[in-house]
């Protein structure tokens, strides 16, 4: 088998090379694969734009590309879809969106694949992948099985699920269930999507309206990764207890910038970003964006090794102005 560089997919642009790279077009393929077996280690790639390469890989890399777009129910209120995990999310969005299909205009844009929605669970503008989910299928790469667990199975949380647990490393989704509606309540309770809309002079938005202002919203304030290699929010927001909310706020001259949550007080990671000093700082060819300090960058060239040791020192710096240690959404290898 040749080495393979997967510069072409990941969204960073990291140009690293995979020791073995297989293209898996359907279950038939990937079963025939692991009853060959597959060379170990290996994982599951989409379309690059949540991991961070930090050097080459020494294994088998399994390309998804399984692609399925079928309605298996309908009626007047509602669409029950099943969804190839090779599908692009965003062009899956669209294609929902053309028909007047609602429940997922509002994740309009977030690159990437189907099979990828469910591992983090997705989300963005007041709405998550698990609303609109009914089920994933998906092959257990040690034991060749099938299996299909319904949402509730999935233990969905703020950019969490069994896949990044329990199921890590050992599932092959191929394909999303989605319930959609087709007499939506849209979610334009964000101050942005409703100031695009009244831009747009409009007053009772469509699905397509609001999945247009997202687009919009979205294409000002985050870097294309087909022109600054990146993989949106790098950190997750972190979630504190009352308690260390209070000492943060005690130790801080102004306010703290934070939300209520179930599980304690979220505090948005650009906002921790930007007071610690780093937005738009760079290093070298790396560096937390400009426009949107959550956004680690690479400008050109970058290693993985560069922009990981970038990463820990925004952590460092964070941590040291307030205490608070940020978590990485992305995932590295
Ligand atoms: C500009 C930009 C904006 C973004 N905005 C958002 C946002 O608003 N909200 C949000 O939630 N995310 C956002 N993201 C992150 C990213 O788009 C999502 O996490 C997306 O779901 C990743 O899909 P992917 O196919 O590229 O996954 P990959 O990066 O290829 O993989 C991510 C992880 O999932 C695993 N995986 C992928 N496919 C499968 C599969 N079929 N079966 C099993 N495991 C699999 C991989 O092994 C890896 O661990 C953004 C990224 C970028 C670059």
């Amino acid at each position: 088998m040749t080495s393979k560089s997967l510069k072409e997919f990941n969204t960073f642009g990291v140009d690293v090379n995979a020791k073995a790279f297989i293209e898996i077009d359907s279950i038939a393929r990937l079963k025939e694969e692991i009853t060959k077996g597959i060379s170990k280690p290996y994982f599951v790639l989409g379309g690059g734009s949540n991991i961070l390469f930090t050097k080459d890989y020494e294994g088998t890399v399994l390309k998804n590309n399984v692609k399925e777009f079928t309605i298996l129910r309908e009626n007047k209120k509602m669409v029950h879809l099943a969804v190839g995990a090779g599908n692009d999310w965003h062009e899956t969005v669209m294609k929902c969106v053309e028909k007047g299909w609602g429940g997922i205009e509002n994740l309009s844009l977030i690159p990437g694949s189907v099979g990828a929605a469910p591992i983090q669970n997705i989300g963005a503008y007041g709405c998550e992948l698990e609303q609109v989910l009914l089920a994933v299928s998906y092959i257990n790469l040690e034991t060749g099985e099938e299996h299909k667990i319904g949402r509730d199975d999935c233990q969905f949380g703020y950019r969490d699920s069994i896949f990044k647990n329990e199921l890590k490393g050992k599932a092959f989704i191929y394909r999303v269930e989605l319930k959609l509606n087709k007499e939506p309540k849209l979610n334009t309770k964000y101050g942005d999507i409703k100031a695009k809309l009244k831009d747009f002079g409009v007053k009772e938005p469509s699905i397509a309206d609001v999945s247009r202002a997202i687009i919009e919203i979205r294409q000002s304030k985050l870097p294309d990764p087909k022109e600054l290699g990146n993989s949106g929010s790098f950190f997750k927001n972190p979630v504190v207890s009352r308690q260390q909310f209070r000492e943060v706020q005690a130790s801080y001259d102004g306010e703290v910038r934070h939300f209520k949550v179930p599980d304690g007080i979220k505090i948005p990671a650009g906002w921790l970003i930007e007071q610690a000093g780093l937005k738009g700082k760079k290093y070298g060819n790396t560096g937390m964006h400009a426009k949107q300090a959550l956004v680690l960058v690479n400008y050109g060239g970058a290693t993985g090794t560069e922009l990981i040791e970038t990463a820990k020192e925004v952590q460092k710096q964070v941590f040291d102005t307030f205490g608070i240690m940020l978590e990485m959404e992305v995932n590295v290898w």
